[in-house]
């Protein structure tokens, strides 16, 4: 079985449609998601474009703020605490990555928390970590939210996560483990990874390098979620860190690249644009 982020996301986006189309009557107006892109890098250009086609289709407004490279940290750092003041403002997102003369920690800590809408601030991530109501961040979400709907149970099984980053391996590990499933991550450093891969029943890969794993690190009716977005060296197309081709016989669901967990991030970050701007209506 592959599951089409694709179609899920579309469907997800249809009722959030509907949710939004009723939120001028009761609360005067739509959320506003504010995106900033310093600089030109192509594939960030791309993904602040399916931002804001995404909100288009969901009814939020959109506004994004281009900025050039050589802005300054503390410019784009008072940019992001107008935005913080700004009551029309519901969710900020700062594409990353960012040029080397800006840290991007810093810049994540200055997002006001009620506004973080890509679930990158500490304060989230540390409430992720203690269980505590917050925004999760929309890759990790949206990967949980594709094994639910193809109907995986999760609870009890050996979960192996390949990646550790902030964004992607260490949350998503998080919550397959508030799911209940027994978690293994893995590493650069990890030894015979081969066999660590082996032994998942559900298998998350998220490193960044094309088609990595081949099928023989992958046991038979394994779940397998290809996180990766690379360029095929040879073909120049995008391509998952799972040889897809090789791998999909032998899984009993895998998630496709592109068309699987990247069109359920952007879903997921409209779901958190909307749940801000609730958190904040009722405040
Ligand atoms: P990072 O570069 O931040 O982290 C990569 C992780 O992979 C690190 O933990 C690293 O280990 C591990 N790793 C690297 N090489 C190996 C290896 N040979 N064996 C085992 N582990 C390895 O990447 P991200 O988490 O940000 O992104 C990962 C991929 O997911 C990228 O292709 C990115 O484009 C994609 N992505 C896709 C999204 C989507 O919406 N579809 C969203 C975000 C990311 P170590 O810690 O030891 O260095």
């Amino acid at each position: 079985m592959i599951i089409s982020g694709k179609e899920l996301s579309t469907r997800l986006k249809q009722q959030m449609r509907e949710q939004v189309a009723g939120f001028p009557a009761e609360f005067g107006r739509v959320p506003h998601l504010v995106v900033i892109l310093v600089g030109e890098n192509p594939a960030s250009v791309s993904y602040v474009t399916g931002k804001a086609k995404a909100s288009e289709a969901v009814g939020i407004r959109n506004t994004t703020i281009r900025k050039p490279e050589s802005i300054s940290e503390e410019e784009l750092l008072s940019l992001i605490r107008e935005l913080n003041a700004d009551d029309g403002v519901d969710g900020i997102l700062v594409q990353l990555p960012l040029p080397k003369h800006i840290s991007e920690d810093k810049v994540i800590a200055t997002i006001a928390k009620e506004k973080d809408v890509d679930g990158f601030h500490p304060l989230n991530v540390a409430a992720l970590w203690q269980k505590q109501p917050c925004t999760v961040a929309c890759t990790p979400k949206g990967i949980i939210r594709m094994l639910k709907e193809a109907g995986v149970q999760i609870a009890g099984k050996r979960a192996v996560v390949v990646g550790r980053s902030n964004i992607v391996g260490l949350p998503v590990s998080k919550l397959l483990l508030d799911e209940n499933a027994t978690v293994t991550i893995a590493h650069s450093r990890t030894a015979d990874l081969a066999s660590v891969t082996r032994s998942a029943e559900i298998l998350v890969v998220a490193i960044g390098r094309p088609r990595f794993i081949t099928a023989d690190m992958v046991s038979e009716g394994a779940v397998v979620i290809d996180v990766g977005v690379n360029r095929d060296p040879e073909t120049g197309k995008l391509c998952g860190d799972v040889d897809f081709q090789a791998i999909e016989p032998k899984a009993s669901v895998i998630t496709p690249v592109p068309g699987g967990v990247g069109p359920m991030t952007i879903c997921c970050l409209m779901e958190n644009t909307i749940q801000c701007f609730l958190d904040r209506m009722e405040r």
